[in-house]
């Protein structure tokens, strides 16, 4: 049985629903800049948000910052294991830490302790760089079985100070890499996986990697808790987490939209109405898929699936509602009267 842990009140592993995490990329200490920030990416559908802690003053800013927020805090933490037991005094609903940067095994104990006293989890793992020498040299290099051995000591060492509140990542810039290691260590734990592909770029590219890497494992059963990571804006990478889980139908987000590639037959400007009706549609809630096709030929019957959607003809588009069409539309006015028959839905 897999087993499940809790950031504050939300659980995260066995039956739990996938959550969507982010990284604030505000100074820490700067509280109200990290506040508005964690606010903004709540609104947004965040579920668990991370704050790098480098230093005493950002360790302290938690008690002020989980005031006033309403998702639970991880605090990331490196070298120095009295920025652990400091951010879980501040109320940290968990840490993340690499037990190998943190020092002697009375270091390591020190922060087990904390956590163990607030039963906060802790996550470790390992990134495709921070694998150990030792672990590189018994099995010829970086790969699933170099990442997932440098992983499990990690665990080890904080089992062996009596604690299994843990969640485990594996982290590799490479999606075959992140792919193979995840699967490998699901068959090896029970403990939840925390899923990413780390440093995988900027907007596109990062797209692309997250959504092959994430969504492979999730496709297979794989993974507990995402994260996407981006050389972009938070934001982004809270949308983009979304948009996994939603269009593998594991959580329900908003809408989803549909649209043809176009091609010949296409006689309206069908790129711009499509851009057109997913930005007004970028904040509804509303969970219905919307159908925005180039022609009549294919139109309904491909997008049958759709609760609405329109298919273009010369100047003008048909509406339809579940494949049926309903009545025609002037093409300056698809969008409009797209977004008045959603809102009746
Ligand atoms: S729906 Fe029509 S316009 Fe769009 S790609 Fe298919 S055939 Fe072409």
């Amino acid at each position: 049985m897999k087993k499940k842990v809790y950031y504050g009140k939300v659980p995260v592993g066995a039956d739990s629903i996938i959550t969507v995490q982010s990284m604030t990329n505000t100074a820490t200490a700067d509280i109200n800049g990290t506040i508005n920030q964690i606010k903004s990416l709540e609104s947004l559908g965040c579920d668990i948000i991370r704050c790098a802690v480098p230093d005493m003053e950002s360790a302290k800013a938690i008690s002020e910052i989980k005031k006033q927020i309403e998702i639970p805090l991880i605090a990331d933490i490196h070298f120095d294991y009295r920025l652990a037991t400091e951010a879980v005094k501040m109320g940290a609903d968990g840490i993340r830490i690499n037990p190998g940067n943190i020092g002697d095994r009375s270091k390591v104990f020190e922060v087990v302790k904390a956590c163990k006293e607030k039963n906060i989890p802790i996550r470790v793992g390992v990134n495709s760089g921070s694998v150990k020498q030792t672990f590189l040299d018994q099995y010829n290099g970086l790969n699933k079985h170099s990442l997932i051995e440098s992983a499990l000591e990690q665990v080890r060492i904080i089992e062996d100070c009596g604690y299994d509140n843990l969640v485990i990542s594996i982290k590799s810039s490479d999606v075959r890499l992140t792919y193979d290691s995840y699967t490998l260590i699901a068959e090896r734990t029970d403990y939840p996986l925390h899923l990413g592909v780390t440093e995988a770029g900027s907007y596109s590219n990062g797209i692309i990697k997250s959504a092959m890497g994430i969504g492979s494992l999730l496709l297979n059963g794989i993974g507990d808790t995402i994260r996407v990571s981006l050389t972009d804006t938070p934001d982004k990478e809270v949308i983009v987490g979304r948009k996994i889980l939603q269009f593998l139908k594991i959580r329900p987000y908003g809408p989803n939209i549909i649209s043809c590639p176009t091609c010949g037959r296409t006689k309206i400007d069908l790129i711009s109405i499509a851009k057109e009706v997913e930005n007004r549609l970028s904040t509804s809630k509303k969970d219905v898929t919307v159908a925005i096709m180039g022609c009549i030929v294919n139109g309904p019957g491909e997008a049958r699936e759709a609760d609405i959607g329109i298919a273009g003809g010369k100047g003008e588009a048909v509406l339809f509602k579940k494949g049926q069409i309903v009545k025609k539309v002037r093409e300056d006015e698809i969008v409009q009267v797209l977004m008045d028959e959603i809102e009746k839905i």
